[in-house]
């Protein structure tokens, strides 16, 4: 079983196996997976406790429901993974939080229909059987607070969403031979020109030849003090978490305008909204500023599909929302970087796109096999660091 250490209550060790810089999805997935290599992992993370960046901010959704392989790859693994946690991990009584209560794409188009019949059928292609059209009066007599506007739907029971929180402490404590040292921070990623040789901290230096940059928003800097110039930009994105209201159904589906891009799903009696937003990149941030705007406004908006929303908005008083944000750490192609960063003995687990959550299972069991020479990280990684389509300007091929 995986060790955490709390802030200052255990000296660094001088060396080891692979150092994980990071503890959210991406650094506890990497640990897990690389006991599983009988890589021993040490973790720095430098906040005192786990998952308290971006990984504590999600709405923590996952989907099968994508129509590009390399998403679906990724995806479908690891809500496989989600499903069987217990005997993956082999924590027999650790509750994630999982809740399959499906996942509504809507649309209010023309040809919705048609857009939504292709998309559905997309789906089928990566093995997704149990994903549904829906057409007009279909999704109302099936979900009633739908709005009459909407032409058609892309459903599947079966998609939900986890406790993020939950998910990352039981892989750090079932990581095999994982040390995890809180309220430490890298400093410094060490080289000798040509490959790594360590990792500095306030606590000392750590002595490896393999380094997980998995520091989310932050990834960025840490990959610079190796001389890697990491292609990311830090967007941000809010979180609207609403007290218990009579019209939200405690059972319904995570639902997503795919016109206006907001979304919500239920949340212990209340819900949780958030919005595709269009704010520029910026640096990383912790915490990340929050603009008050933002509840009246993804209310105002998510109304449009689902009506209940507006009479909620009328009525609500602010203090029954609470607000909070993180920043999505994003590629070119909306791909992650999941693999060698240039440097021999350096490897990347970011670049999640607002998508890390879902990802991140398959995402670590993938670069753990990378860094213990089990997997190729040639032409046949499609997420390896210098594809063409992480140039700048490339452009991202899933539908929603
Ligand atoms: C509003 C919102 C909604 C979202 N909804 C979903 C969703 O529905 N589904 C989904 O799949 N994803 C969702 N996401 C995205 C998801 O939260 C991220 O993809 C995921 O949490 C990224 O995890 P991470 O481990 O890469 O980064 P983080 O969680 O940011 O973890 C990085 C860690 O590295 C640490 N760190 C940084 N620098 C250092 C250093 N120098 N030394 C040591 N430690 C360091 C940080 O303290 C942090 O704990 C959402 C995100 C937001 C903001």
């Amino acid at each position: 079983m995986g060790r955490i250490h709390p802030a200052g209550t255990a000296a660094l060790p001088q060396t080891a196996d692979v150092v994980v810089i990071g503890g959210g999805i991406a650094g506890a997935a990497d640990a897990f997976f690389l006991g599983r290599h009988g890589l021993g992992a040490v973790l720095l993370e430098r906040a005192p406790q786990l998952a308290s960046l971006t990984t504590s901010q999600a709405v923590a959704c996952f989907r099968a429901q994508w129509d590009d392989p390399d998403y679906a790859e990724l995806v479908l693994p690891g809500i496989a993974f989600y499903e069987g946690f217990a005997a993956e991990t082999g924590l027999a009584d650790w509750p994630i939080g999982l809740r399959q209560q499906g996942w509504l794409f809507l649309t209010a188009a023309a040809d919705g229909p048609a857009t939504m019949g292709r998309f559905v059928e997309a789906t089928r292609g990566f093995g997704v059987t149990d994903s549904e059209l829906l057409v007009g009066d279909e999704i109302r007599r099936r979900f009633p607070w739908v709005s009459e506007g909407m032409t058609a739907a892309s459903y599947r029971a079966r998609d939900g969403w986890v406790s993020p929180y939950e998910v990352v402490h039981g892989l750090a404590r079932a990581a095999a031979t994982a040390e995890v040292y809180l309220g430490t921070a890298a400093t410094e990623i060490l080289t000798d020109g040509s490959r790594v040789t360590g990792v500095r901290t306030a606590g000392g230096t750590i002595a490896t030849e393999r380094v997980v940059i998995a520091a989310g928003p932050f990834a960025k800097r840490l990959a610079a003090t190796a001389g890697v110039d990491l292609p990311v930009t830090m967007v941000r994105h809010h979180r609207a978490m609403v007290a218990p209201q009579p019209e939200i159904p405690a059972d319904g589906p995570m639902t997503l305008d795919t016109d206006t891009h907001a979304y919500w799903r239920p949340e212990g009696g209340g819900a949780f909204l958030g919005m595709g937003q269009d704010e520029p990149g910026t640096e990383p941030v912790d915490p990340v500023p929050t603009d008050w705007t933002f509840p009246a406004v993804v209310m105002d908006v998510a109304s449009r599909a689902v009506p209940f929303w507006g009479t909620i908005a009328d009525r609500l008083t602010s203090a029954e929302i609470s607000l909070a944000a993180g920043q999505y750490t994003c590629t070119a192609d909306g791909r992650p970087f999941i693999g060698g960063a240039g440097v021999d003995g350096l490897y990347l687990h970011t670049g999640d796109n607002g998508w890390g959550i879902e990802s991140g299972p398959e995402a670590g069991r993938r670069l753990a096999a990378i860094v213990a020479g089990t997997a190729p990280d040639d032409e046949r990684n499609p997420y390896r660091r210098n594809r063409a389509s992480a140039a700048a300007g490339a452009a991202r091929t899933v539908t929603y």
